[in-house]
């Protein structure tokens, strides 16, 4: 039997059968048909070829309106907690090859508000600083500033709420209680908050006075709040958003994904070179107890969060992946040995990165949805 598995916007534990969870969800796999017509319009991301990226709704009615010369708009977002990790960055690198491919406008909502309603320790004043500081990785990657803008909730709101409230009329409590798992002691603060995190999906519709349906490329974990939006849609006058889902982004630690609570075990953006050997030096691994074992039986990169590292995000190359995998299972190569070859690839890309998130600061403020001042 595999172990309990829980997927809510709020907590991921357990080892996730992400087919049982996308039958729970009801959501559509993104079989090899719709990864031929992806490939239509540019080469595939490797998230998308690899399954990572691996369930959808409605993304081949959205490439229905494209393919006729339809607009959409392109909408994730981030829950400013803490430092943002790779865990965070990996889906918006998915985003950036959505608006690098079609060309599309960007809303990235910050939801301050809902951290510091879900978070006990968090003030809201955290919360908001926090949400500069990941804005700053979210440009590094390198999206069009004109194309994006930046919505922070508590910065926005007079543009969100009435939008918002809207929502709210169309789900009650009982509906918020079965997707959520809300029960008497919820505040309310909680029970209200899912209805900003519907705005941006409309807020294209409302600023363009036509249908102007957005795609929502982010976890899985995200769809309870997503149903939610779609189900309200008609109802207001409003076309439901398309989603395109991935999976959790692993820990080091083995976990099926990566947490700010485990701080040894997860690659954060600002880490010094020293910190990622450390960490990474550490990881769950596939390998076996000895030297001689490795070499006999080999490993197991199925399990391994070194493997699971380069297939997620450090190599790219299918060819050199793959060969990974073979090698780790012929007992050609060693543990630490790649454990080394992970550090250098992931210091690689924060050394680039870590400028880039500097150079930000000179851009963040001209992205900002109205132009809030942070
Ligand atoms: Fe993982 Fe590499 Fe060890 Fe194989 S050799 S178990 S891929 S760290």
């Amino acid at each position: 039997m595999p172990e309990e598995f829980r997927v809510t916007p709020w907590e991921v534990t357990g080892d996730i059968d992400y087919d049982r969870l996308q039958t729970q969800f009801g959501t559509t796999p993104i079989d090899d048909a719709l990864k031929a017509r992806l490939e239509k319009y540019g080469p595939l991301h490797p998230m998308i070829r690899r399954g990572i990226f691996y369930s959808h709704r409605d993304l081949d009615v959205l490439l229905d309106r494209y393919d006729k010369g339809g607009d959409f708009v392109l909408y994730t977002g981030r829950g400013p907690s803490g430092n943002t990790h790779l865990g965070h960055i990996m889906p918006w690198m998915l985003n950036k090859w959505v608006q690098d491919t079609f060309k599309v406008d960007m809303l990235f909502q910050m939801t301050d508000d809902e951290k510091f309603l879900f978070k006990e320790k968090l003030d809201l004043k955290d919360t908001t600083s926090m949400a500069y500081e990941n804005a700053l990785d979210f440009v590094a990657l390198g999206f069009d500033p004109k194309r994006t803008r930046i919505i922070l909730n508590t910065k926005n709101i007079d543009r969100l709420y009435p939008i918002a409230l809207r929502v709210s009329k169309k789900v009650t409590f009982s509906t918020a209680k079965a997707v959520f798992g809300f029960d008497e002691s919820t505040h309310i603060g909680q029970i209200f908050y899912t209805t900003l995190q519907s705005v941006p999906a409309f807020l294209p519709t409302e600023e363009n006075g036509r249908q102007v349906p957005v795609i929502i490329p982010c976890g899985i974990d995200q769809d309870p709040h997503f149903r939610v939006t779609r189900d309200v849609a008609p109802g207001l006058g409003y076309p439901k958003p398309t989603m395109l889902y991935c999976k959790m982004f692993p820990g080091l630690s083995g976990a099926d994904k990566m947490s700010s609570s485990d701080e040894n075990a997860t690659i954060y953006t600002t880490d010094s070179p020293k910190a990622v050997k450390k960490k990474v030096g550490r990881a769950f691994t596939g390998g076996r107890v000895s030297v001689e074992e490795q070499r006999q039986l080999g490993g197991n990169p199925e399990v391994c969060a070194v493997f699971k590292y380069n297939y997620y995000l450090f190599e790219p190359d299918d060819e050199k992946v793959n060969e990974l995998a073979t090698k780790c299972r012929n007992g050609e190569i060693l543990c630490g040995e790649c454990k080394m070859c992970l550090v250098e690839r992931i210091n690689v890309f924060l050394e680039g990165h870590q400028d880039r998130r500097e150079k930000a600061r000179d851009v963040v403020a001209d992205m900002t949805y109205d132009g809030f001042e942070w």
